[in-house]
């Protein structure tokens, strides 16, 4: 986005500031199209002569041509996750991956779930609707492995069977990293019978997912994350897991999802995927240097700001990684004696984007449950999510603490 006044957003804030262009710290929320996902989309969006809009349900040469688009893509997508092709069903994407991962599809499973007390909403609400349960996390937002273990164990003693785990590989808001293998075990001692799903939606940009999903049967992964469209996503069905649809209606997907396919999302989906392994290393190497860069000019050049899940709590629990726990783009903050939402809008007026928590569908900056969950409700202090991504340079972090700090300055001397 480009723009060359800031314009007014809340009358309480008038902005002053002029700026060239909007610094996009919001990457978890989403990321901009790739050029090799546009590049990979344009013959199946466009209409002239190559044009390759064929529905890839029917036989003839328009549809064998969209086939073999979407076959090259599951390839694709499923080398990026370290599964099979046949193991890959594509879906509108995270929200339905996960879905459909802890319902079990039409009808749902009466066998109920866990999930970590940290979980998107997506893994979260179909939990609990179905009258599954929660397990709590570290400070950090890991997994605790024994009361996950006591969990099954209980209901195991009650007769009660569990259908699905789902522990994510990363937090979308804190950016804290899990261990899928001691998850794993807990259930094959515990509940050797249920599947362990993990939503990876945030993981794919910054971990080789090969490594760190393959204890996982299922697994949950979103274009629009890695530099692909949004609207599409996958969930990887390891086999031999057989999986009801959720969207009944159609043999697609091998029967495991209803409805004709979105070729040209799906090949951009995977044309992302193939760009961000590629890129992986590089990327992670220099976002989490700027990052750490970042966070430690924020901590020490504004007063009463603090890492929320930071090296202090990382050491705290025995861990000197410093920030090894977190996804290479995340700093999550906790600022006193500024509000959440007038702290963003202060720096949106200084070309700043960022975010409170995860961005839901109303924008409303509601109590985290993750927050709670690591028991880090800010208590008269402002939750602040920057999410970096490779675009940003050292000008970039300039511009950003001086945002920052001016905005933090206005906003306690409105108090
Ligand atoms: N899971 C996590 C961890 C996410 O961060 C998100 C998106 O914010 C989703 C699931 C939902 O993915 P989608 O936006 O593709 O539906």
């Amino acid at each position: 986005m480009s723009c060359e006044k800031a314009p007014e957003f809340h009358p309480a804030y008038p902005v002053e500031v002029t700026f060239e262009r909007m610094l996009d710290l919001d990457h978890a929320a989403t990321t901009p199209l790739c050029d090799a996902a546009r590049a990979a989309m344009d013959p199946f969006l466009t209409a002239n002569a190559e044009s390759r809009y064929g529905n890839p349900s029917g036989t003839h040469l328009l549809a064998r041509d969209a086939v073999r688009a979407l076959d090259e893509a599951r390839e694709t997508v499923a080398a990026a996750v370290g599964a099979r092709p046949s193991e890959v069903v594509f879906t509108s994407g995270g929200t339905e991956a996960d879905n459909h991962a802890i319902t079990g599809g039409m009808p749902p499973r009466s066998a109920p779930a866990i999930c970590s007390a940290v979980e998107h909403h997506a893994v979260l609400d179909p939990t609990l609707l179905l009258g599954g349960s929660t397990t709590p996390v570290d400070r950090l937002g890991r997994v605790l492995t024994d009361e996950l273990a006591a969990r099954l164990a209980d209901r195991r003693a009650q007769g009660i069977v569990t259908g699905v785990v789902s522990v994510m590989t990363a937090n979308n808001e804190l950016g804290t990293v899990n261990s899928l293998e001691p998850v794993a075990a807990v259930i094959r001692q515990e509940a050797p019978d249920a599947l362990l799903h993990t939503d990876a939606v945030q993981a794919a940009a910054w971990l080789s997912l090969p490594r760190h999903v393959a204890a996982a049967d299922l697994v949950s992964v979103s274009a629009h994350k890695i530099g692909g469209p949004k609207g599409v996503g996958a969930l990887i069905v390891r086999d031999p897991v057989k999986l009801a649809p959720l969207l009944l209606g159609g043999s697609q997907e091998r029967g495991r999802r209803g409805g004709t396919n979105n070729v040209a999302g799906i090949v951009g989906f995977a044309a992302a995927f193939s760009a961000t392994v590629s890129d992986l290393e590089s990327n992670s190497a220099k976002v989490s240097t700027m990052r750490n860069q970042l966070a430690d000019e924020l901590v020490s050049s504004v007063d009463g700001v603090r890492e929320t899940v930071g090296p202090d709590v990382a050491q705290s629990l025995g861990l000197r990684s410093g920030r090894g726990h977190l996804l290479a783009g995340h700093c999550h903050l906790l600022v006193d004696g500024v509000g959440s939402e007038e702290l963003l809008l202060l720096l949106e007026g200084r070309g700043v984007c960022a975010s409170a928590a995860s961005s839901c569908a109303s924008g409303a900056l509601g109590a985290s449950h993750v927050l709670e969950a690591v028991g880090a409700v800010p208590q008269g202090a402002a939750a602040l999510r920057l999410t970096l991504g490779p675009e940003l340079d050292s000008d970039d972090l300039r511009r950003i603490t001086g945002a920052f700090s001016d905005a933090v300055g206005r906003a306690r001397s409105q108090l």
